[in-house]
């Protein structure tokens, strides 16, 4: 049998009493001609092999380069030298696969990040992105467990959908038309009728809609699935494709909502924390390195960890949007004219108002509730007031926003007026206004960006870092 391996990660929990160990993984460094250190990306920390001089030709000791693949055989001794409490003392060795050094683009050195993703194909061999990738999985999994023990229902809503009721212009197009010459109707137009659906299609930039039919059926579910947007932003905080969970829930007001989406992210915090530790703290090493080089005034106040401590440990702050304007108005920044954007009533707060009131008035996540309805979509209900809608944006320091959400309008008459004010076509949304015609109940969701948690999580400051393959304007690579 080939693959009776043990995982270095679950080696090291073990005590070492000269039992005999397979493992297997890729060569991270060789010294002396003696010292193996091994990784096989289970772990951020390599096991120390030691080939005893003398034990192996000299052919294949050259072959011991950064990234080669070997299998190795030997006794699990506790280790003589400072650095490790056990290493493996090698009686069989077989190089499984060459890696030419010479070429292979990593090196045994701090590369950049900017570097790194232009080989992304290979960052995941780096301890940075090992760290950060294992970390992904980690909240992944946290995701599905928070939902799954609420008794929520895990929801696969459409990739391509054909409603363009939210983000019109940031869609992308789903076509199997020739894009050189595709068929025309009789104005003139695209004739979408001999397209494979029969119609103009695109990638989902939400399952909002298809959720809420869902809620209104099993009470409460998620989805966690990839989202596409056409946005050219090209902002540290935005990705053409990421993934997005968006719980929705009947019988749920927006405080419910709110509670809701706090005790989601203190849970998966702190869930990530007890289950992947020892990533977290090499990536908190590695942000306290990357700060100590800046300018005083441009660290954080805070360590990764001990942000992480605070946010699970502390409520969100919880402010009207009215309030906020009047904080931003009030404040030092304002009056010093420093915000490139004007504040007052009624504007989608820039992303320098939103780190102003959760980097330095606040001090912590903030939710932002009770938004003019004119900024915002036609599904949030619209309070008494008139003017605005129930509904709730979190913002986390350094990130900015990482969940919107809302209470979702149930009146039927109410929305209809929305959608029609917005010129959203109430014909082509009949299926979802059924929800509202049949037993239609008070329901609420969110949607968190994953990526975006990521960030806060692992202490990233660029989304391209936090996905495997980030797909950006101009950039579709691997
Ligand atoms: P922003 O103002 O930052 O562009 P948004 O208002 O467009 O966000 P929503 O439509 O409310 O965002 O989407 C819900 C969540 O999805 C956001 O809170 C954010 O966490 C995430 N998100 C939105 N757009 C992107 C993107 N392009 N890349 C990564 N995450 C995103
Ligand atoms: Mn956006």
């Amino acid at each position: 049998m080939f693959n009776k391996r043990v995982k270095i990660k679950d080696l090291l929990a073990t005590e070492p009493k000269g039992q005999e160990v397979t493992v297997m993984g890729w060569v991270k460094g060789f010294r002396q001609n003696q010292f193996i250190a091994l990784n096989d990306g289970s772990s951020n920390n390599n096991l120390q092999v030691v080939v005893e001089l003398g034990t192996q030709d000299e052919a294949t000791l050259k072959r011991l380069t950064t990234s080669a693949s070997i299998k190795v055989t030997g006794e699990l001794i506790p280790s003589l030298g400072k650095g490790q409490k056990m290493e493996v003392k090698a009686k069989t060795l077989e190089i499984l696969g060459d890696s030419n050094a010479e070429v292979y683009p990593i090196q045994p050195k701090k590369h950049s990040l900017e570097f790194l993703r232009e080989n992304a194909h290979l960052r995941f061999r780096t301890s940075t992105f090992g760290a950060v990738f294992r970390v992904r999985h980690t909240l992944a999994f946290a995701v599905h467990k928070f939902f799954n023990d609420k008794g929520f229902v895990y929801m696969h809503t459409p990739i391509i959908t054909a409603s363009d009721a939210e983000g019109a212009g940031e869609m992308f197009r789903v076509t199997t038309l020739p894009a050189d010459n595709p068929p025309r109707n009789e104005e003139g137009g695209i004739d979408y009728k001999e397209d494979f659906f029969g119609k103009s299609t695109n990638l989902t930039v939400s399952g909002q809609l298809e959720g809420e039919l869902g809620a209104t059926a099993f009470g409460e579910i998620y989805t966690f699935g990839p989202t596409f947007r056409a946005e050219n932003s090209n902002t540290a905080r935005h990705l053409a494709e990421f993934w997005m969970i968006e719980p929705e829930m009947a019988f749920y007001d927006l405080e419910d909502n709110m509670d809701l989406a706090e005790e989601f992210i203190h849970y998966i915090i702190k869930y990530a924390l007890e289950h992947n530790r020892e990533d977290i703290e090499f990536l908190a090493q590695r942000l306290a390195e990357e700060e100590a080089a800046l300018p005083k005034e441009k660290r954080s106040e805070m360590g990764l960890m001990e942000k992480l401590d605070f946010v699970v440990n502390n409520k969100f702050e919880r402010i009207t949007y009215t309030e906020a304007i009047d904080i931003l108005l009030q404040s030092p920044a304002y009056k010093k004219k420093k915000f490139q954007y004007d504040v007052k009533w009624g504007i989608d707060m820039q992303s320098e108002h939103e780190r102003y009131l959760v980097e330095k008035h606040f001090k912590k996540p903030v939710i932002v509730t009770n938004y003019p309805k004119d900024i915002k979509s036609f599904y949030m209900r619209v309070n008494d007031d008139g003017k605005t809608v129930a509904a709730m944006d979190i913002l986390a320091p350094g990130i900015g926003e990482i969940v919107g959400g809302s209470q979702r309008e149930e009146r039927l008459d109410v929305l209809i007026q929305r959608m029609k004010d917005m010129h959203v076509p109430v014909d082509e949304l009949s299926w979802y206004l059924d929800t509202r015609r049949y037993g239609t109940v008070p329901h609420a969701g969110f949607g968190l960006g994953f990526e975006r948690l990521i960030l806060f999580v692992t202490g990233m400051t660029n989304i391209r870092d936090v996905i495997p393959f980030p797909r950006t304007p101009k950039n579709a690579e691997f």
